[in-house]
């Protein structure tokens, strides 16, 4: 466009932006969180087991201490879940995240199996850091001195190549992923990605894969990307120590009170366990079997799991076709399709990422900050967004993401007039 085409459309562009904000709109896309309705679905687990219902299949009483590794009859319910056979699973309290942060707090305070002791004493220590990717993975490198150098994401997963080539650095200990349905970029590793993953050589005896399996079953469409088992391709190339399993509950039952789940070799589960019998006696069997009680198998985790869909689904639907009417063939941004998980991510023109957080949050949507989806907070680019529609409701998922279109296609065209 011409400049004086550009500053009539800024013109049209700022007009629209004054009546979006005179709408006094106060919406919230920051957090994947599920939506009440979503967490309405398992209200009849809170019920069970009941105060009758409380002995293990093993005969224990799951409201006494013990049992750290967690209910068998829970690990065999999250065995494909996890990719695991039940006994090198871990089933332990509410947050997946905390197993991430106990699994490296451990590995730096006491070193893992195959290295050469803690981590800490062998600082600096890097992590790998697929780009875009989880915010909270690189705030718990951040807190805790570890380098993070990031890697690009290729549509099946991160560059092989560049992992490659920086695992070669025994300074590396550690890759983030999220390897189905990633945060935020929606893609599912390639059996080829796993497969170099696991057989890749690294200059660190003591490497280890962080597989955050956190979308494992969150499907939003028929299409359902398989995903290569990580501990089956490490025991076949001859790393089995090298994958750390995470997944948990939190958006299949309830994000604050669901399972979090850890799983890996039968040495690392020895070695974890050992670690985290320091810490507890024991995890809340009771919401063990509450869970093994209300989702019952593969598929009653399947049926649940598609109610989710039909309710958020519609939600995702929504922020493709508003970003398509508005943003579609204007050259100014690209947004992923994803098959499941919880995010969509919006690159915007370079440059204006901020500049459109800042628009929105002048609007009243609060929008996750521009940053957030690279290592230290800094996108080098300015260019990603992460799109997180379960939340709100369907209206104002659609209302907010229009809103975040127009304040994409405002931040263009000003960063085009300079
Ligand atoms: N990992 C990923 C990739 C996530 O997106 C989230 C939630 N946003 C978590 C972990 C947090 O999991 P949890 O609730 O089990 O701590």
């Amino acid at each position: 466009l011409s400049s004086d085409a550009l500053t009539d459309l800024r013109a049209g562009l700022v007009q629209e932006y004054e009546a979006l904000k005179a709408q006094g709109l106060k919406l919230d896309m920051t957090r994947g969180k599920p939506a009440s309705a979503q967490l309405d679905l398992s209200a009849e687990m809170l019920a069970l087991p009941g105060n009758r219902d409380t002995t293990a299949e093993d005969g224990t009483d799951a409201r006494n201490y013990g049992n750290l590794q967690g209910l068998a009859e829970t690990r065999a319910l999250f065995s494909t879940l996890m990719g695991a056979p039940a006994d090198q699973i871990v089933v332990a309290n509410n947050s997946s995240l905390a197993l991430m942060h106990d699994t490296i707090v451990y590995a730096l305070l006491k070193g893992v199996p195959g290295g050469k002791g803690p981590w800490s004493k062998e600082e600096p220590i890097t992590f790998l850091c697929p780009v875009p990717g989880y915010d909270r993975h690189f705030a718990l490198c951040e807190g805790y001195g570890i380098r993070m150098i990031a890697i690009p994401m290729t549509g099946a997963g991160p560059d092989m190549d560049a992992v490659e080539k920086a695992v070669a650095d025994p300074s590396v200990k550690g890759i983030w992923c999220v390897p189905k349905y990633a945060n935020p970029s929606g893609e599912t590793y390639s059996a080829e990605t796993v497969r170099r993953l696991a057989s890749m050589k690294t200059g660190a005896p003591d490497f280890r894969i962080f597989w955050d399996n956190a979308y494992a079953v969150h499907h939003l469409s028929a299409e359902r990307p398989e995903l290569a088992n990580i501990l089956d391709a490490c025991a076949e190339a001859g790393n089995p120590n090298r994958a750390f399993i995470f997944a948990s509950t939190s958006k299949v039952t309830l994000a604050g009170a669901g399972l979090a789940l850890w799983a890996s070799s039968p040495e690392n589960v020895r070695w974890y366990l050992a670690q985290a019998g320091r810490r507890s006696i024991g995890p809340d069997k009771l919401n063990q079997l509450r869970h093994v009680r209300f989702l019952r198998d593969d598929a009653g985790i399947a049926a649940h799991m598609e109610k989710h869909r039909e309710l958020i689904a519609p939600k995702f639907t929504a922020v493709e076709e508003a970003f398509a009417a508005r943003l579609g063939g204007q050259g100014v941004a690209q947004w992923s399709a994803p098959k499941g998980g919880y995010f969509i991510t919006l690159d915007v023109q370079d440059g204006t990422a901020s500049r459109v957080v800042a628009l929105a949050k002048e609007a009243g949507i609060a929008l996750t900050p521009a940053g957030a989806t690279h290592p230290y907070g800094k996108d080098p680019n300015d260019r990603t967004l992460r799109i997180a529609p379960t939340f709100p409701s369907l209206a104002d998922v659609r209302k907010a993401a229009e809103a975040v279109a127009l304040c994409t296609l405002l931040a263009a065209v000003e960063a085009r007039l300079g």
